[in-house]
């Protein structure tokens, strides 16, 4: 029948106006912005710097290997390696990006950073109001700009940070258990120079 589908979708949509005022799952729209729907787990806008600790600058994970700058297609990550090591925030002597400024008036929101990077310090932000009356220096986020903490990771990407925290912490053992066993054979081999019985001197002819 012609205009039949016109019709079906006129019913669904009053179906929908009148079923709001009594069940909440058919109101689908809130009062943006006093009101505001949370974003999905997989919901995507432009990337921020993950720290550890409560020192933004020393927690920073990166530690501006440039692999990001390199693979960023529309090339809007710019990164300065400092020239000396720096405590990170359990003391370890690291290196950090001196300068890392993503322009995210040109950034696509590709996720390549992301995919990357081997040290799981770049990640996918939901923030989304982000509107800015300067055209070029607003829209241009330094590291001071762009570090959140594992905490907020946590919050609008749980399920992908719990697994990047356990595939953290396996490498980290991983790792303290080969510097250990590394270590144990060192002294073994030590133990077993001094105690082997000095070689003889070769007979004067
Ligand atoms: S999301 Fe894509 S475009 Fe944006 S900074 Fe990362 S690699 Fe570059
Ligand atoms: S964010 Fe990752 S890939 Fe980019 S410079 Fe830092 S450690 Fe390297």
């Amino acid at each position: 029948m012609l205009g039949e589908g016109i019709i079906k979708g006129m019913a669904e949509t009053a179906r929908n106006f009148v079923g709001s005022y009594h069940d909440p799952l058919r109101l689908t729209t809130v009062e943006y912005p006093e009101a505001k729907i949370a974003a999905k787990e997989n919901a995507r806008n432009f990337p921020f710097l993950v720290f550890d600790g409560d020192d933004a600058m020393k927690g920073l994970r990166c530690v501006a290997c440039q692999i990001c700058e390199k693979e960023c297609p529309p090339q809007c990550i710019f990164i300065v390696k400092d020239t000396v090591k720096k405590p990170d925030y359990i003391g370890k002597m690291q290196v950090q990006p001196k300068i890392f400024n993503i322009d995210i008036s040109v950034c696509m929101s590709c996720q390549i950073c992301v995919e990357v990077c081997p040290f799981e310090a770049i990640k996918m932000d939901t923030s989304f109001e982000l509107s800015n009356y300067d055209r070029f220096g607003g829209l241009l986020l330094d590291k001071h700009q762009l570090a959140r903490p594992n905490g907020y990771y946590h919050k609008i990407h749980a399920i992908e940070a719990e697994e990047v925290d356990a595939r953290l912490a396996a490498e980290k053992a991983k790792a303290e258990a080969k510097a250990k066993a590394d270590a144990e054979a060192k002294t073994k081999a030590a133990a077993a120079a001094a105690a082997k019985p000095p070689a003889l001197a070769a007979p004067v002819k």
